[in-house]
């Protein structure tokens, strides 16, 4: 059974909590500048960055509410890619927060125009067998949304061509995750392509990949019913 997720209140916590992912962008090397955004999805919409304010500079006050009918209030502007942000939320109603920046590797990969294939097993974190690479369209634009979803799919994260990337999750700790690991895999790509196109893992081997990530992580007593390991447990002895 699917249960559809509740989002929190817009709240100085919820504020604040996506003021920290932001900031953690530049710490964590995944852009620079005032380059990125960040959002998380309320019970009446969604908080976001706002457009061109350097990450030391922001306040609860400057993080700015739109409804999904893309409307805002007050003198701040947001984000110049609200949209991009409003329509991932409304094509994957799970989704609770959204990380977009301009991450050195994976921006490297996207000015080829190219997503990553199932080079490596872990292609898996975005929910799919690769990573697709969008369409190019100016930043902030209605184009550039558009053809994020159609790179993104089923799944949580793509590259935007000549640009970078964007990722999501339930939450901006597990939105951050996905960026971060989108990053880490253009990195590795990028390394491999030096010794020409790597080995690229079948559909057959990422289908078990992508059932082994649903239990990865999971403690035995927190399987669900019919829910197996996601790899050979060693024999318990007490
Ligand atoms: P904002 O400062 O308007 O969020 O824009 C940054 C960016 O990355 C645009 O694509
Ligand atoms: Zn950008």
């Amino acid at each position: 059974m699917t249960t559809t997720p509740s989002f929190p209140d817009d709240t100085d916590d919820l504020r604040l909590e996506i003021i920290e992912t932001a900031r953690a962008l530049p710490r964590l090397g995944l852009t620079k500048g005032t380059s990125g955004n960040v959002s998380a999805r309320t019970n009446s919409g969604f908080l976001i960055t706002p457009s061109g304010t350097p990450y030391k500079d922001l306040t609860t006050e400057k993080i700015v509410a739109l409804d999904f009918d893309g409307c805002y209030r007050g003198d701040i502007l947001p984000s110049s890619e609200w949209r991009m942000h409003l329509d991932f939320y409304l094509a994957k109603p799970a989704c609770g927060a959204v990380v977009h920046c301009h991450s050195p590797r994976a921006t490297a990969l996207s000015c080829h125009r190219r997503g990553i294939p199932a080079f490596h097993y872990m292609v898996a974190l975005a929910g799919g067998d690769r990573i697709d690479c969008s369409d190019y369209a100016s930043f902030g634009t209605k184009a550039l949304s558009e053809a994020m979803i159609k790179a993104l799919g089923e799944r949580s994260a793509c590259l935007l061509a000549n640009h970078g990337q964007i990722a999501g999750g339930p939450d901006l700790r597990k939105a951050l995750a996905v960026a971060e690991g989108v990053e880490d895999l253009a990195d590795q790509y990028l390394s491999a392509l030096v010794l020409g196109e790597p080995a690229i893992l079948d559909e057959a081997e990422m289908a078990v990949i992508l059932m082994k990530f649903r239990t990865y992580g999971k403690q035995a007593n927190e399987l669900e019913d019919g829910q197996t390991a996601a790899f050979e447990l060693p024999r318990r002895l007490d």
